[in-house]
């Protein structure tokens, strides 16, 4: 089983990993729990390009970028886990791209997702949790944590705005794939929201 959690920053993404992860356990499976940018070796060397560089890559070598490291983590990460018969839990997958790159700057989310797919062999998973919330309460959140909003530049709430709306698309385009979830909700409560459906793929 393959699990996806998409949502802007600060929505609980990695709570709710977290928490997944330790329920899984619980029942005696085994889970890898990774990430995007950034899942693998390679993929940490090409975070460090799209994290710390992100206003000078020109945007189509920024999706290049992301679509590497996708494609050399599924390759190499996430197809030998699930091979091996284990729950792959991961924080951002390729909506993150149609929304960020696509929807967010300048390309379009088509041809993103195309080269999401392209790179990937067609790998979706079998779920994908987005963690909705607007942008103010994101930023609020994140400041009350004392966590920058957004971790490599200040982008502005209108383009936070066009990623939030990108994700609702994608989940209204896929809803078989998607679980939408109020991020405003208390942490147990997303979880077990998360949980009764992971409980229904397993
Ligand atoms: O979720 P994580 O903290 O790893 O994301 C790091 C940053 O990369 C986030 O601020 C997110 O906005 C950005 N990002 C992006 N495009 C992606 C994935 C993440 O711009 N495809
Ligand atoms: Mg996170």
């Amino acid at each position: 089983l393959w699990v996806t959690l998409e949502g802007g920053d600060g929505s609980g993404k990695t709570t709710q990993a977290r928490l997944l992860e330790q329920w899984l356990g619980d029942q005696g499976r085994t889970v890898l729990r990774t990430r995007e940018p950034g899942g693998s070796e390679v993929g940490i060397l090409i975070r460090d390009i799209v994290l710390h560089h992100r206003g000078e890559v020109a945007p189509r070598a920024e999706a290049l970028l992301y679509a590497a490291d996708r494609a050399h983590h599924v390759a190499t990460v996430v197809r030998p886990a699930l091979a091996r018969g284990e729950v792959v839990i991961q924080d951002r997958y390729l909506d993150s791209s149609v929304a960020y790159q696509g929807a967010g700057r300048v390309l379009e989310a088509e041809e993103v997702r195309g080269l999401s797919l392209w790179a990937t062999e067609g790998a979706l998973p079998q779920l994908t949790v987005l963690l909705d919330l607007d942008p103010a309460a994101a930023r609020l959140r994140l400041d009350a944590a004392d966590k920058p909003f957004d971790r490599l530049e200040a982008e502005k709430e209108e383009f936070h705005s066009r990623v939030r709306e990108a994700f609702l698309a994608l989940a209204a385009a896929e809803p078989e794939r998607f679980l939408v979830i109020d991020a405003t909700l208390a942490p147990e409560q997303i979880a077990e929201t998360i949980r009764v459906r992971v409980a229904e793929l397993l």
